[in-house]
């Protein structure tokens, strides 16, 4: 899916931004190329072009974070937008100087377009979004920050009760007592269990790159690299 954004974005670029600009364009695409939000946008916005007219995406704001969705504010030749962005996709809720959505700025605990004012005022002072930012301070997988709690279902995640990775143990089977979960209502049993018990959070120093293995295959692969 990622991929297939990826190897299209070449020829949206040709298609969407004026030809003086292309070839910023195409540095940015490289640039980011191994960051999937970033790819998403890029390939969101040069398909749907905002101002239904030529443009070419200047820099990006990581402003919102949550649950594995953020908030970018994307500034172009021709103005400045929100996108809602997962793994997945990304989507166009807003310009400057209106603001996000409603839906978008109530996902982020904001109670209206008034405090999401208050906290960005005229977005001057934004750190422009690095391409360092999937490597080093989020989860590979769901994007949560360091020190938070992984996106339910992360693969990433470790689990409490056998410290191997939650979603693959059979940790979720034993606390609900149950071979199988068929339903939406275990899951949400299985999460009251989880916090119960205390989630692991996401620690980038030692979670990140690599995934969460069983501890003997890391004491194997330890030995086997002593060998
Ligand atoms: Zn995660
Ligand atoms: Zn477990």
């Amino acid at each position: 899916m990622l991929d297939t954004k990826f190897s299209e974005l070449p020829v949206l670029i040709e298609y969407g931004v004026p030809e003086s600009d292309q070839q910023k364009a195409m540095t940015m695409v490289e640039h980011f190329s191994h960051d999937p939000l970033v790819i998403n946008i890029l390939h969101e916005f040069y398909s749907h072009l905002p101002e239904a007219e030529d443009d070419c995406i200047l820099e990006f704001f990581l402003l919102e974070q949550l649950d594995g969705v953020q908030l970018f504010l994307v500034r172009s030749n021709l103005g400045s937008y929100f996108y809602l962005v997962n793994r997945d996709k990304a989507e166009l809720v807003g310009t400057v100087p209106e603001g996000p959505d409603e839906n978008s700025l109530h996902f982020f605990g904001f109670s209206d377009g008034a405090a999401f004012q208050k906290k960005y005022g005229d977005f001057k002072d934004l750190t422009s979004h690095a391409n360092t930012f999937i490597g080093k301070e989020a989860c590979p997988s769901c994007f949560c920050k360091d020190g938070d709690s992984h996106v339910f279902g992360c693969p990433v995640e470790i689990c409490p009760w056998c410290d191997g990775q939650l979603t693959n143990c059979n940790c979720r089977f034993d606390q609900l007592k149950v071979d199988e979960i068929k339903n939406q209502m275990q899951l949400d049993s299985f999460l009251k269990l989880l916090h119960k018990k205390g989630r692991i959070s996401y620690d980038a120093a030692s979670h990140c790159p690599s995934y969460p293995v069983q501890n003997e295959e890391i004491n194997d692969r330890s030995k086997e690299e002593e060998n």
